[in-house]
């Protein structure tokens, strides 16, 4: 089994309803959910489409990287998610932000992700699920976090 944290983010339909709907739907998939964060607001990258609601999860699978990829596109796309622009508007988005201690960097998938120590969107909600030092950053989430800033995340209940 390896250790993955994963990050969950959603703006458009019921968004709580949508990181329920896909923490389940993981746990079908052979991703065995151990951690979940609070729901954290947070604004919108670019800013012309409504906010969003993160988390993050820590979990156990069996799942290679690409089949781990694989899975998520499909829960995205059984939420509603279609093909749109970069950064843009949707009902979910599942992105792999750490599987072990594994560094990986090919077309379709690069571990850790690439954006993790400048989003407080993903930094708030991972922190609460991993306190340790993260793998390769060898720092715990809240102090990449320190050095960036809330930029605008809150706290809203949870998931
Ligand atoms: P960002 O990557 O900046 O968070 P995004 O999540 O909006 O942007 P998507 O359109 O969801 O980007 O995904 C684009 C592609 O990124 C995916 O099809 C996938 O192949 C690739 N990708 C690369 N690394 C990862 C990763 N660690 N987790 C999820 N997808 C990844
Ligand atoms: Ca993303
Ligand atoms: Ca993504």
């Amino acid at each position: 089994m390896s250790t993955v944290l994963l990050a969950l983010g959603s703006n458009l339909g019921d968004r709580r309803a949508n990181l329920r709907a896909a923490l389940a739907a993981l746990e079908e998939a052979g991703v065995t959910v151990t951690r979940t964060s609070f729901a954290w607001e947070t604004p919108p990258v670019p800013a012309d489409q409504p906010p969003f609601l993160n988390a993050a999860a820590a979990a156990e699978t069996s799942l290679v990287p690409p089949a781990l990829l694989a899975a998520l596109k499909r829960i995205e796309w059984a939420l509603g998610r279609r093909p749109a622009r970069r950064w843009g508007p949707r009902p979910i988005d599942l992105d792999i932000l750490f599987y072990d201690g594994l560094r990986l960097d090919t077309p379709d998938l690069t571990i850790p992700h690439p954006r993790i120590a400048e989003r407080a969107f993903v930094l708030a909600p991972l922190s609460e699920v991993w306190d340790a030092p993260l793998p390769v950053f060898g720092e715990p989430a809240l102090a990449l976090l320190a050095r960036v800033g809330l930029q605008g995340a809150r706290r809203v209940g949870p998931i």
